[in-house]
């Protein structure tokens, strides 16, 4: 059975599927897992496609020091206990700069391109680009695709691709790039079979999860997000404040003495819904708190994501249709209640109770505009764009190899 693998590698965590190739090139997940950990206490945990598990193991430090060691490890794993050996690996890159607008198989001039955009993301480039040098030393002829979270949004116009700055530093790539471009864009794929009368039309996604962002799709391409040059802007999320005056980061390093690397710290790890509520940056947490601090974090969640949808409503000129997604989108029955309430001006009116049974289409039959949550499926997103890049390089190359 030939099989494509999704890599995506962060700094203490590598998360793998495993596709099988089925007929006409659809693609059926079989295995989920990842190592996590790494570096402090790493653990193997995987299942299967029916949810079953495969395996639960802790590894000692020294096995597992860093993200390409735990890709050796998860690696090995695959091809020697479960006799996985995929045709084709697909890795999440958060940032392509500015030239990548959409999937690229790697060769080591790709990988000396990518690496300079690691001073864009310097959380999660590293990371992403230490599996894929380390197969290619070890598996020089596994074809490996790059698929990045900025490509989708390349294309906006140029007034939402600048910020006000001078003209040099756009050239060497500080633009508004926004992220969760996978995301967004197996929405945009989804969306023409869920509701094929709004797919073409006027459409915000909000992608609510640990990281959180929203984008303004206008026939199934985007034209605004609201994150920038990097994952930080915009809405607040689990622990990064969204958007914030740079005059506070000013004040930090001029009042407080922080130097770049606490700064850098701060503004990704203790902000956000942990900053604010001063309790956690998970939602379940938050909800099933009565402190007054955790009430407060959500209100702002709700009352920031309903002023950037005004935004966005605004780039679009109009709105069609609001879509819900990732962890907080598809799960939090009471976020989408709030959010919606606080769109009401832009025609969308609740049904409360497909809300509470979590269905597809969670507005009123007298909303001006469908509600939906869609759940999202980056992986699945990268595993479609290896296939078709492996695909479409056949008449250009021989068929890949399978790697043993
Ligand atoms: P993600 O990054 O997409 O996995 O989303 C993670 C976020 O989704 C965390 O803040 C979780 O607390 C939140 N989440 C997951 N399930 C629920 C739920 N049932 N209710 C509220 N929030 C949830």
């Amino acid at each position: 059975m030939d099989t494509i693998l999704v890599v995506n590698a962060g700094s203490s965590s590598v998360k793998f599927q495993v596709y099988s190739i089925e007929g006409e090139g659809t693609l059926r997940r079989q295995i989920k897992g990842q190592m996590d950990g790494i570096g402090s206490r790493p653990r193997l945990r995987a299942g299967g496609a029916s949810g079953q598990s495969l395996a639960d193991r802790a590894y000692p430090i020294e096995a597992v020091p860093d993200v390409p060691a735990a890709m050796a490890v998860a690696g090995d794993w695959l091809r020697n206990e479960l006799q996985v050996t995929p045709i084709a690996v697909g890795h999440r890159v958060v940032h392509g700069g500015p030239d990548y607008s959409r999937p690229v198989l790697i060769d080591h001039g790709v990988v000396s391109r990518l690496e300079r955009f690691v001073s864009l993301a310097p959380l999660h480039q590293p990371h992403n680009l230490a599996p894929i040098r380390s197969l290619l030393t070890n598996f020089p002829k596994l074809p490996q695709v790059a698929c990045f979270d900025t490509a989708f949004h390349r294309n906006h116009d140029a007034v939402a691709d600048h910020y006000a700055i001078p003209h040099q530093l756009h050239a060497e790539g500080v633009r508004r790039y926004g992220f969760h471009g996978l995301s967004y864009e197996y929405i945009a794929r989804t969306l023409p079979g869920v509701a094929p009368a709004i797919a073409k039309q006027r459409v915000i996604v909000a992608h609510l999860g640990s990281g959180a962002s929203m984008c303004a799709l206008m026939d199934g391409r985007s034209v605004e997000s609201t994150m920038g040059f990097t994952a930080l802007d915009g809405l607040p999320m689990g622990t990064r404040p969204g958007q914030i005056d740079p005059g506070v980061l000013l004040y930090l390093i001029s009042e407080k003495g922080m130097p770049p690397s606490k700064v850098q710290d701060f503004l990704y790890r203790e902000c956000g819904l942990k900053g604010l509520s001063g309790i956690s940056n998970d939602m379940r947490e938050l909800e099933a708190s009565d402190d007054p601090q955790a009430r407060l974090a959500i209100d702002y969640f709700v009352y920031r994501i309903a002023l950037n949808a005004g935004m966005l409503a605004a780039a679009l000129q109009g709105l069609d249709a609001f879509v819900f997604t990732a962890g907080i989108g598809e799960n939090s029955e009471s976020i989408r209640a709030r959010v919606t309430a606080r769109l009401e001006w832009l025609g969308a009116v609740l049904d409360a109770g497909e809300n509470a049974r979590h269905a597809r289409l969670i507005s009123h039959a007298d909303s001006r505009i469908p509600v939906y949550v869609v759940p999202t499926d980056e992986e699945l997103m990268i595993a479609q764009h290896t296939l078709s890049l492996l695909m479409n390089g056949q008449s250009h190359n021989a068929r890949p190899e399978r790697v043993s």
